[in-house]
């Protein structure tokens, strides 16, 4: 018997191919397969550990900038070196099929433009680039920290400490990026969430807004999220499993095997 969840797949191909322009919103789910943990899966935890919290905090990181450093990277290794995911791929074939009005991604890893995706809302800020606290100079931080592994990295001018782009907890959040992501929803007539347990505000306004306006909602997640019930279509399934189901579904597949993939 067909699992559920593959019968489920086909129905979002269909709903995708029917659909107009997707708004895509990701979460770190999207990139556990790249082999970055989330902090919300049961098995990992973090989320209940508050010295992380606390560290991984605005204040934290003014207060000792080499232990955040220590742990952030000890907890994400790979954010230096992972490579897109099969899910990152099809949001960039997608794109460029014209049929995207973009992403908006609670990721800091810059996995979607690394698939080549441009029109990227990074709602969070990205851990790749960073800049000086002291004269504000901006730098590949990926390629510092490749370079130097000296923590925590500080700027070549002046010598201060260099800060992630990253918005941490206590930071400020970018308004004008909520509002372009706000916008880009307006134009949509579905929102495709990929791997978010939608339990960060103000990132759960963006499905608030879609289902008060009519715009349909699907979500692919492991975990249950408080949106299911309102959810045109819930897919409780690995996003690895089901984006072969989503190519094929969207003709994707074939000028895939014309390049002797699978994907
Ligand atoms: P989240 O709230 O978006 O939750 C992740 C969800 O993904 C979980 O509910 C889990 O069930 C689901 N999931 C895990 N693997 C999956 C898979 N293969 N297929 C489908 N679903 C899958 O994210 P979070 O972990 O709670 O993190 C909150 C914030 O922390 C993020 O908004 C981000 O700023 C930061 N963060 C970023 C990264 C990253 O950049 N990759 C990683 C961890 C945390």
């Amino acid at each position: 018997m067909t699992p559920s969840w593959q019968l489920q797949a086909e129905s979002l191909g269909a709903l995708l191919k029917e659909s107009r322009r997707v708004l895509a919103l990701t979460g770190a789910g999207i990139s556990t397969e790249a082999g970055i943990p989330d902090f919300r899966s049961p098995e990992s935890g973090l989320w209940h550990d508050r010295d992380l919290m606390e560290l991984l905090s605005a204040r934290g990181f003014r207060r000792d900038p080499k232990r955040f450093y220590e742990r952030s990277l000890a907890m994400m290794p790979q954010v230096l070196t992972a490579r897109p995911t099969s899910a990152h791929r099809l949001l960039t074939r997608l794109e460029r099929a014209g049929k995207l009005s973009g992403i908006v991604t609670q990721n800091i890893d810059g996995l979607h433009q690394r698939a080549g995706s441009s029109n990227v809302l990074e709602i969070h800020g990205t851990y790749r680039t960073g800049h000086c606290a002291g004269c504000a100079a901006g730098l590949d931080l990926v390629e510092k920290l490749r370079k130097d592994p000296s923590l925590p990295p500080r700027c070549e001018f002046c010598g201060e400490v260099i800060k992630p782009d990253i918005v941490l907890f206590g930071d400020l959040i970018p308004l004008d990026v909520y509002a372009a992501a706000s916008g880009l929803l307006d134009q949509s007539d579905l929102l495709l969430v990929f791997g978010s347990s939608l339990s960060v505000a103000p990132v759960t306004e963006l499905p608030d807004r879609a289902l008060a306006r009519n715009i349909k909602l699907a979500i692919v997640n492991l975990e249950p999220t408080d949106y299911d019930r309102a959810a045109a279509l819930v897919i409780r399934a690995k996003l690895g499993e089901i984006i072969p189901i989503l190519n094929s579904a969207l003709g994707f597949a074939k000028a895939l095997e014309g390049l002797g993939r699978r994907d």
